[in-house]
């Protein structure tokens, strides 16, 4: 019985399971209110970053676009970036934070942005828009290095250093870097944070992804982190992320440039993460854990209880996607008695390796399991098909889809982008409302697969 930790052998990547750097500071520009990031690059480096977050959460959401072209490639491309800038300031009278982030062709020929932006603040900001506040933001994401993860990840921290000013007082509230999430596991954190009574500035705030119809037509959605919410972010109590590889790097920037304490993970996906969570608020602010919480808490246990030793227990499981979410998922499966075979993260970070909750699982797992970095979905398929890997789910994001229809396993969808279902996006996997949705989809996909194959499924007759 082992745990084995390794890169992906084979030369090139079949069925990515992540998409480029762009696209994860696209996804971070969207949760601050008044910003539109202009991507320096190709029309398709945003077009499909657009696409798949719309498909995601199906709403509409606001990128732009150097749009280069040939000559651009060869002659440079800085023309378009001015001209854009000028554009989306005519465009959008309450526009305020423009993040240039760079793609890989705009990297590769050398394009100088931040030479570009100190141009733009000493003449075209100041001779005609001298009454506007405008903040231009270079975010260098080439994408042939890293992923849509450290692509979030480095614009985090880059918006995070760019705004946050010390004043002389603390403002009373933490940083709560939420990571890569879905609107519902914002609502989750901030049911728990309201119940505890903590005032937090909620980071790259997407909750409002989930965005009403209203008479008025507003047909686009944006965050809700401001500029004010990213300068005040250097006077917190502290700073609790909860995921080390999706906004980790801006809460060590304020604990080395402001003092400004940091707390790294767990990702509170499953009881004892969330647990864990509530005591470093705890510790963090000096608030007790009320107890509306410990019900909430049991209540959650109940649940897991309810389905896990009769349903889930020796289950197998193969989990893909952002790593934070992939080790949590795998140690709340470990917590519901379920085998997480194989995990799938899906770029080449050197870190992961090294994760103490990956050596942890090393540790104690007593089943063969295998942790891939840089994988892709044929790493799944390729066991699946030819090695004899034999589950009983699958996890992870719709990409995945057609291994699932094609071997005929059940999955449940988490993670992004998930499309090809319903809603996803509402339902949290964090803190205990997510552990509670999380088991009961397990169990009921489970359930579903159970009486689709005829097996054993005049148990739920009698459950
Ligand atoms: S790989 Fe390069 S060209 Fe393709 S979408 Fe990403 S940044 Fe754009």
């Amino acid at each position: 019985m082992s745990c084995e930790i390794k890169n992906k052998e084979r030369v090139g990547v079949i069925n990515p399971i992540f998409t480029c750097q762009p696209a994860g500071a696209q996804c971070a520009s969207i949760g601050i209110k008044d910003c539109i990031g202009l991507v320096h690059g190709g029309q398709g480096c945003v077009m499909f970053v657009r696409l798949i977050l719309s498909q995601h959460f199906k709403e509409s959401f606001e990128l732009a676009s150097s749009s280069l072209h040939e000559d651009a490639a060869v002659f440079g491309a800085l023309k378009r970036v001015e001209d854009g800038v000028d554009v989306m300031l005519m465009r959008y009278p309450n526009l305020k934070v423009i993040p240039i982030i760079t793609t890989c062709s705009t990297e590769i020929i050398g394009d100088d942005v931040d030479g570009v932006v100190l141009k733009l603040n000493d003449g075209l900001l100041k001779q005609k828009y001298p009454d506007r506040e405008v903040y231009l933001i270079p975010i260098h994401t080439p994408s042939f290095v890293g992923s849509i993860i450290s692509g979030y990840d480095i614009a985090v921290k880059d918006f995070v250093s760019y705004f946050a000013k010390k004043e002389e007082q603390k403002n009373g509230k933490i940083n709560l870097i939420t990571g890569w999430v879905n609107p519902g596991d914002v609502t989750e954190l901030k049911s728990l944070l309201k119940e505890m009574d903590i005032d937090a500035t909620v980071l790259f705030e997407i909750e409002s992804f989930d965005s009403p119809l209203m008479p008025s037509g507003n047909h686009i959605s944006h965050g809700e982190t401001t500029v004010e919410d990213l300068k005040s972010t250097a006077n917190a109590i502290g700073t609790i992320a909860l995921n080390k590889y999706e906004g980790g790097q801006a809460a060590e920037y304020l604990e080395k440039e402001f003092d400004i304490p940091a707390v790294i993970g767990p990702t509170p996906i499953g009881i004892r993460n969330t647990d864990t969570f509530l005591q470093n608020l705890k510790k963090m602010t000096g608030k007790p854990i009320p107890e509306s919480l410990v019900v909430k808490r049991g209540i959650a246990l109940d649940a897991i209880t309810d389905v896990t030793h009769m349903f889930l227990a020796g289950k197998k499981v193969a989990i893909y996607g952002n790593p934070d979410m992939v080790i949590g998922l795998a140690e709340f499966c470990l917590d519901m008695e379920m085998e997480p075979v194989l995990l799938l993260l899906g770029d080449d970070n050197t870190r992961y390796v090294h994760d103490p909750r990956l050596m942890a699982m090393k540790e104690k797992v007593n089943f063969d399991m295998e942790v891939v970095t840089n994988a892709d979905l044929w790493e799944l398929e390729d066991r699946i098909k030819n090695k004899g890997l034999e589950l009983d789910l699958i996890m992870g994001h719709s990409k995945g889809r057609f291994i699932s229809i094609e071997y005929n396993i059940p999955m449940v969808r988490v993670g992004f982008p998930v499309y090809d279902r319903a809603g996803k996006y509402r339902h949290p996997i964090l803190g205990y409302d997510g552990a509670i949705w999380l088991a009961e989809e397990i169990a009921n996909t489970m359930f579903a697969d159970m009486e689709y194959k005829h097996n054993k499924e005049w148990v739920l007759n009698v459950w």
